[in-house]
């Protein structure tokens, strides 16, 4: 897909790698950002320097939502990989902001960074628990020399954050990055989620 991302010199109208049409966004003379409506369990671009990001919860066990739909696609080895992530309190393997990298398995990625967003009526600063997660997430992913990233809308179901502040934050910390990937990826599952991110990237790059 080098011709697509090479005719990118447009901001906002392109198509994407990976999956499906979206929207592109230089960020860098090297890197690219790019919002898509999706599924993220599909979303794949070379197998093996690719990561999606899960919404987990501080177990790391699964549960609903966009974690739900990882583990059934990645198969049981996904839960047995978290399990072995070890405990940093009594249950908890990854705090809240934090992130953790396992193997995809059955999914068309090499790994799985998992993130935990803040509950947004109960966090006391959830703006600063969201960056967290969006920015652990992207450090651990380059440690691992992860070249391409796509990430769901973190804490936008259950934990209820509203969408817009939470878009807003989502790009803010993928600028933060300007080097670091080819391609960060914002893969929504809703029309709606897909028209507040691409608003938010309109306004911000
Ligand atoms: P959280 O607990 O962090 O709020 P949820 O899984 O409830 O996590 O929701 C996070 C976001 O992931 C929601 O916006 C939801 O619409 C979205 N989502 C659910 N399934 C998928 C999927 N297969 N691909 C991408 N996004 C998904």
């Amino acid at each position: 897909d080098g011709a697509e991302r090479g005719s990118a010199s447009k901001p906002g109208i392109s198509v994407s790698s990976g999956g499906g049409s979206g929207h592109t966004f230089p960020i860098s003379p090297s890197t690219v950002l790019k919002i898509q409506k999706g599924d993220i369990t599909v979303w794949s671009v070379d197998r093996s320097t690719d990561a999606i990001v899960n919404a987990a919860n501080e177990k790391m066990l699964g549960g609903g939502g966009v974690d739900g739909a990882i583990h059934r696609a990645a198969g049981p080895e996904l839960l047995e990989a978290c399990r072995k992530v070890p405990e940093v309190q009594p249950g908890v393997r990854c705090p809240t902001g934090e992130a953790r990298i396992t193997p995809a398995f059955r999914l068309p990625v090499s790994h799985v960074i998992h993130t935990v967003g803040p509950i947004y009526d109960v966090d006391k600063q959830p703006e600063v628990s969201l960056s967290n997660a969006y920015r652990n997430s992207l450090k651990l992913a380059k440690e691992n020399n992860i070249q391409y990233i796509a990430f769901p809308a973190i804490s936008c179901g259950v934990y209820r954050y509203p969408y817009k502040e939470a878009s807003g934050i989502a790009i803010s910390v993928a600028k933060e990055f300007p080097d670091a990937f080819k391609e960060v990826h914002f893969v929504l599952f809703s029309d709606e989620l897909y028209g507040v991110w691409l608003e938010s990237a309109n306004e911000l790059l």
